[in-house]
C-alpha cells in the first residue's frame, strides 16, 4: 500500500516534469530525521509550518524532496572570460536559469502539495543578499531543501556544502512538500568527494571553509559583488560548474 502511493507520487512528478521539459529527481525523508537534523531556528520554523499535525508528522509523517536539474548550457555559462574580461552577459544566461528554476520548483511544489494533500515549501528565497546584514539573518526564513535532500538519500553533502546527487552533480536546485503519508526513506548517503577538490581549486572561501568563522558570509558578499557588476539574480555557480566539469566525477555527471 505504501509502496503504491510512492510510486504514484514519483508517476506524478515524472508526468509532471514531461510538460516542463525538465529532468529532476525525487525522494522521500522521514519528517522526524530532517527535523532533528535542521538547525534549531530552522526547526521551529517547521514546526510554525505544520501548525497542529506537528507531533503526527514527527510520529508517522514524511517530507517529498525533489529537485529539478539545470541545463548543461547553462552551467557552461558560469564564469566565463572574453576579450575585455569577464562574460557577464553569458554568466547572466545561468542566472536567469536559478530564477526559471525556482519559479518551476514552486509551481511543483504546489502541484504536488495540491494532488496528495501536502504543505508546500518553497524554494530558496530571491533578493535578500543584498538587503541582509549577515547570512545568519537567512536561517530563519526558510527550512534548508539540502537537508531534506541529504536525508532523502538524492546524493551526499560535497565539500561545497552542495547536495551533490550522482546524475546531476550540484547542478539541481530542490523545494519540498510536508506529507502525513508514511513513505519508505533510505536515509543519508556518506560523502563521496574523496579526494576531489575541484570546488575548492575554484573558491578561496571553500578552500577555507574551515578557518573561516562563516565562509557563506563570504559567498554572499561576493553575490552581492557579482549583482553589482551586472548579474540579474543572487548567484555565483563557479563551485558548480567546478563540480560538473572538473569534479573526478565529471564523466558519470550528465544534464543532458
Ligand atoms: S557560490 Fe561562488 S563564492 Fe559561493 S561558495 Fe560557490 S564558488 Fe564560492
Ligand atoms: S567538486 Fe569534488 S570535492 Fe567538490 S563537491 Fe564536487 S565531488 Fe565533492
Amino acid at each position: 500500500m505504501a509502496q503504491d502511493i510512492e510510486e504514484t507520487i514519483r508517476g506524478f512528478f515524472e508526468d509532471h516534469l514531461g510538460k516542463i521539459s525538465c529532468k529532476g529527481v525525487l525522494g522521500y525523508a522521514k519528517f522526524k530525521d530532517v527535523y532533528d537534523e535542521l538547525m534549531s531556528i530552522q526547526q521551529q520554523r517547521l514546526k510554525r509550518i505544520s501548525a497542529d499535525k506537528f507531533d503526527e508528522l514527527v510520529e508517522s509523517g514524511s517530507i517529498i524532496s525533489f529537485g529539478i536539474a539545470y541545463q548543461d548550457a547553462a552551467i557552461d555559462a558560469i564564469s566565463r572570460t572574453k576579450e575585455d574580461g569577464t562574460d557577464y552577459e553569458l554568466w547572466n544566461f545561468y542566472s536567469r536559469e536559478y530564477d526559471r528554476l525556482n519559479r518551476l520548483l514552486n509551481q511543483t511544489a504546489q502541484a504536488i502539495a495540491d494532488r496528495f494533500n501536502g504543505i508546500p515549501i518553497t524554494a530558496t528565497l530571491n533578493g535578500l543578499s543584498g538587503n541582509v546584514k549577515h547570512v545568519t539573518d537567512y536561517y530563519g526564513l526558510t527550512i534548508s531543501h539540502r537537508t531534506v535532500a541529504e536525508m532523502a538519500g538524492l546524493g551526499w553533502r560535497g565539500k561545497n556544502g552542495l547536495l551533490i546527487n550522482e546524475e546531476f552533480s550540484c547542478a539541481i536546485r530542490f523545494a519540498s512538500v510536508i506529507t502525513s503519508l508514511t513513505l519508505a526513506s533510505p536515509g543519508r548517503i556518506g560523502s563521496q568527494c574523496g579526494v576531489c577538490h575541484a570546488c575548492e581549486d575554484v573558491c578561496t572561501f571553500i578552500r577555507n571553509r574551515e578557518t573561516l568563522p562563516n565562509y557563506r558570509e563570504n559567498c554572499r558578499k561576493y553575490l552581492v559583488h557579482l549583482q553589482s557588476e551586472g548579474l540579474t539574480h543572487e548567484v555565483c555557480g563557479k563551485c558548480i560548474r567546478a563540480c560538473y566539469r572538473n569534479s573526478i566525477f565529471n564523466e558519470q555527471f550528465n544534464l543532458e
